[in-house]
């Protein structure tokens, strides 16, 4: 292939598991290129929570946190499990990522990535064997963007405006209900109010991830661009992929890959026309992703041989509309977990366990709409919630903005039966449901669905409420309700990797010289999300193993800066 330049690794995309790939190849002495399609790095990663679901990891060690390899084992195997349609999450491939998991997180630390675990975040299937109640979170500690200098506006912003660390983030909303909301609440303002003083422009949970990563990467001397969409890629006579045709600043250019191309492109959310074809009755519109989520390195992977799996799944997130919502969305995981509330679907029925893991809940929200109109749902809720606890993003208590009443997004009712006559749903039928919701949120037990029945559950609710920190009585009036929606933070299907991030054709031999990271690949979670930081953790520890595996670094043996 004549070509412009030649780098030894060629890394499509900048989400999260690039730069940890591109340090590594640095790390080895070797050169790395990062091309970025959109004006800013980070992908969703640097939207996102940031946190990585790591097993074993060393800060559980230094916690005290009881965790192995096995244990670790035992609970992919009962949450994941063995099946031909996840290939992806193959036993191999999930016992290469607990293995790879931990010692990825010591490669970051020795390239100064300053990270803490999050001291409570139970697993997501807290109940199974092998679950972590503690969980096995780790996230990056706020940053000072300034760091960065004049490339401080090249990062992708998070979808918390504000420097809130990932630990003070669950605690926050709870501020009109407990003492230490309320003191997580002046923390945060006086750090707001210092930095403005002092000149610090902290961020954090993903942009604080993918900051520190991207200081690291500058520090490196990375070649990274943006505004360079990879439209190609280029193989010999063998099949082997030697390079890229990339789009950089409007102009073409041919780049060599002397050991190989690493696909980090993210999903397709944000492509109507794939998710037609894969997830019918999913919209692009419902999607918290950047961008430049848009599928075409997936296709354009395929184009050249390589086998897909799980194309019908994504990570789900109840995702709601209000109007005049600065982001266009907001997404309501946990507002729908908080006691005094319940979500009904359009016949007024209960149908769902409120409180469980997004995915799982959206998995659950597509299958009921299949025999009862349940897309959208209804989140009902009375005025002790609305005093509470967020509504929709805006502050417990707050006043409402009036176009959500005057555009008829909020519905409001004195009585149940007003509230169901403003949403069209049978009166008689949701009273019924609400009473029985309140006689188990008396008891504290859900003999329906069993909402609060694991830590998970009520980890997402509000402790300082009994019996169960999951449910509340629906009771004082006015009552509120209004539409969400099966939204998502990212696909979860896409090309078929190996142990060492290898894409793979349908008969299972890897397309030489090309690897892929994240959601461009089908999950080693298969359909499951077995705790927080199941798709950035992936996405960094596959970035790290093709790095490796590509640049000839043996197993075990972790790059060391200056090696
Ligand atoms: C609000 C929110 C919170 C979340 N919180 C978490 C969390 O805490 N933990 C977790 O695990 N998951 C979380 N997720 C999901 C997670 O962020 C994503 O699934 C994950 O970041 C995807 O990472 P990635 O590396 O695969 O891709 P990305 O980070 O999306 O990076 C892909 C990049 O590739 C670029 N690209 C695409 N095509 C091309 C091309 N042709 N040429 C060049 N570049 C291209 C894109 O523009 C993009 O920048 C969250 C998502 C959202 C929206």
């Amino acid at each position: 292939m004549a070509c412009d330049e030649e780098f030894d690794f060629v890394i499509v995309g900048s989400g999260g598991g690039s730069m940890c790939a591109a340090l590594v190849v640095k790390a080895m002495g070797l050169e790395p290129l990062i091309l970025e399609k959109t004006d800013l790095f980070g992908g969703t990663t640097a939207k996102s929570g940031g946190i990585m679901w790591i097993p074993n990891n060393r800060f559980m060690k230094r916690d005290g946190i009881a965790d192995s390899a096995e244990q670790a084992t035992t609970y992919l195997d009962a949450v994941v499990g063995d099946h031909n349609d996840t290939p992806g999450a193959s036993r191999p491939r999930r016992a290469a990522y607990v293995e790879q998991a931990p010692e990825m997180v010591e490669f970051l630390i020795d390239q100064g990535i300053k990270l803490d675990r999050h001291p409570y975040w139970p697993d997501y299937y807290s109940s199974a064997p092998g679950a972590v109640i503690e969980g096995r979170t780790v996230f990056a500690e706020l940053f000072d963007a300034s760091a960065l200098g004049k490339h401080r506006h090249k990062l992708r912003p998070n979808f918390v405006p504000v420097p809130v660390k990932s630990t003070e983030m669950w605690e926050l909303p709870l501020f009109k209900a407990t003492w230490l909301g309320k003191w997580v609440l002046a923390k945060v303002g006086l750090r707001m109010a210092l930095a403005k003083l002092t000149g610090k422009h902290w961020i954090g949970s993903g942009a604080a991830l993918q900051g520190r990563m991207f200081e690291q990467a500058l520090k490196a001397g990375i070649d990274m661009r943006t505004n360079a969409a990879v439209e190609r890629l280029e193989t010999d006579e063998a099949g082997r992929v030697i390079g890229v045709v990339a789009r950089i600043d409007g102009r073409e250019r041919r780049i060599g890959a002397r050991r190989g191309v690493l696909i980090n492109a993210g999903g397709f959310a944000r492509n109507q026309a794939m998710r037609d074809r894969y997830q019918p009755g999913t919209s692009a519109a419902w999607s918290a992703t950047a961008p430049g989520d848009t599928g075409e390195m997936i296709e354009e992977m395929m184009r050249i041989g390589a086998a897909v799996a799980q194309m019908d799944e994504m990570v789900g997130n109840q995702a709601a509309f209000p109007p005049e919502n600065a982001d266009g969305i907001a997404l309501v995981v946990s507002e729908i977990a908080k006691p005094h509330s319940l979500v009904v679907d359009q016949s007024g029925a209960r149908y769902i366990n409120e409180s469980q893991s997004y995915m799982s809940f959206c998995q659950g929200m597509l299958a009921r709409h299949k025999t009862v109109p349940a897309v959208p749902s209804w989140l009902v809720f009375d005025s002790q919630y609305a005093t509470r606890y967020m509504v929709a993003g805006t502050m417990p208590g707050s006043t409402k903005p009036p176009a959500w009443f005057e555009r008829g997004w909020l519905k409001r009712g004195a009585t149940i039966e007003d509230l169901a006559h403003e949403c069209a749903i049978d009166p008689a039928r949701l009273r019924s449901t609400v009473e029985r919701f309140n006689q188990f949120a008396r008891s504290g037990v859900d003999e329906d669905f069993d909402r609060g029945g694991r830590h998970y559950d009520r980890f997402l609710g509000d402790r300082t409420q009994a019996p169960s920190p999951s449910m509340g009585p629906v009771e004082k009036g006015p009552f509120y309700a209004y539409q969400f929606y099966p939204g998502d933070v990212g696909t979860y299907g896409g090309v078929i990797t190996d142990v060492d991030a290898r894409v793979l054709r349908e008969d299972g031999t890897p397309i030489p010289g090309l690897y892929a990271t994240g959601i461009s690949t089908a999950s080693v979670m298969g359909r499951a999300y077995p705790g927080a930081g199941a798709s950035v953790g992936p996405s960094f520890v596959w970035g790290y193993v093709a790095a490796k595996h590509a640049m000839g670094c043996p197993p075990g043996q972790v790059p060391r800066k200056g090696e």
